[in-house]
């Protein structure tokens, strides 16, 4: 079978989305707050099975996005870390003009206040389908020292190296916690080619950089721990708009694959050209990235867009893509997650809650879809 797998996030609903609101307002307690979170990740387990999906997430209902989570409670900065301050660089700027904002390091030692464990220890008793979690890359969470200069008493390198630390921990407790696969996502990698002058990040040739840090998280892991570990790019997703679709991929993809993943979770299907797309990956991934193979999830789902896509359209996508890339190691996942972001609205989708419904017909139309291609893939495979 072609494995198919989620990024992570989903929609919170309107509900949760207003209880966060409420907990930056002080109107409700935390208790209050996480009766809405608890409720949300069961729906969003028990929605996610019922389409099939072999490999499940609570949608990182509690998160307050998929980068922040370790650092604040709420998007709002309620709850933020020590040794933080709110006012970071941009990570990134949105097509549609608005922005995302990291937080800054006043001070060391850099520690995480959440492990993204600590969400999947409360979803492991509510699933009975296996569980992947998401975490966040180094290489993003590198952005929270400042570009330039020094933080008093505290390194660079010293923050480097707490940071590896931290990174390795979130992923190890992960799986201790039960998770069958955990994803790193590194959206901040395609960025990193864009060269914004309104982004100063982004035109400083970062992404080696990059490479070599998530290489220092991956290589504390032996080849078989390596071949659940996953890398998601993607040219953002949030407010239902993107960051750095303009980057042309073979900017990325021959650095992306030095990483010693196992493998990857690759935005694919709103690219205008795909085959040129699933040409590259054939060229550049690996069969043995420091003894593990690397195998290439390709989106065939695009969040960003109302329209449902139908299973043909995604088994068409696995067999194209299977011209390319041996079947091996080939497989199916979204292009982003639904809503990294624990603030957005939906605009194209028209609500939260309406693009939550749309989601889970989205998945269950990639399970199908890939279920179709295998049928067809492994059969032409006994026939040979
Ligand atoms: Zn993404």
């Amino acid at each position: 079978m072609i494995p198919t797998e989620p990024v992570g996030s989903l929609p919170r609903p309107a509900k949760l989305q207003a209880a966060f609101a409420d907990y930056d307002a002080g109107k409700i307690s935390l208790a209050e707050l996480v009766a809405e979170q608890d409720a949300a990740c069961l729906d969003s387990i028990k929605r996610m099975e019922a389409t099939g999906s072999p490999i499940n997430s609570d949608g990182e209902q509690r998160a307050s996005s998929f980068a922040t989570y370790p650092l604040t409670d709420t998007l709002a900065g309620t709850g933020l870390a020590e040794n933080l301050a709110g006012d970071g660089q941009y990570f990134a700027i949105f097509t549609d003009g608005h922005h995302r904002q990291l937080p800054r390091l006043t001070g060391g030692p850099f520690r995480y206040k959440t492990y993204a464990a600590d969400y999947l220890e409360k979803a492991v008793p509510q699933a009975s389908k296996p569980l992947k979690q998401a975490v966040i890359a180094p290489s993003m969470l590198a952005l929270l020292y400042p570009l330039d200069g020094e933080v008093p008493g505290y390194t660079r390198e010293q923050f480097l190296s707490d940071l590896v630390d931290e990174c390795e921990k979130d992923i190890r407790k992960c799986f201790a916690a039960g998770a069958k696969r955990v994803s790193i996502d590194f959206t901040e990698g395609r960025l990193a080619c864009r060269n914004d002058p309104n982004n100063p990040w982004t035109g400083r040739g970062m992404l080696e950089g990059f490479i070599d840090l998530n290489n220092r998280v991956l290589d504390r892991f032996t080849a078989e721990e390596r071949k659940d570990i996953g890398i998601h790019t993607c040219p953002g997703g949030d407010c239902d708009s993107t960051h750095s679709a303009d980057v042309d991929y073979a900017e990325l993809l021959p650095s992306m694959f030095k990483m010693n993943a196992g493998y990857f979770l690759i935005q694919l299907a709103s690219e205008p050209d795909k085959e040129k797309v699933y040409k590259m990956l054939g060229e550049h991934s690996r069969e043995d990235a420091n003894g593990v193979k690397q195998v290439c999830f390709i989106g065939v789902i695009n969040p960003q867009n109302p329209r449902v896509e139908t299973a043909e359209e995604v088994r068409d996508d696995l067999l194209l893509a299977a011209k390319y890339i041996p079947v091996d190691r080939l497989g199916s996942t979204d292009d982003c997650g639904f809503s990294p972001f624990s603030i957005d609205v939906k605009p194209k989708h028209g609500s939260p809650d309406v693009a939550r419904d749309i989601a889970f017909q989205k998945i269950e139309s990639r399970i199908k879809g890939t279920a179709m291609a295998s049928e067809q893939l492994f059969a032409k495979a006994a026939a040979q």
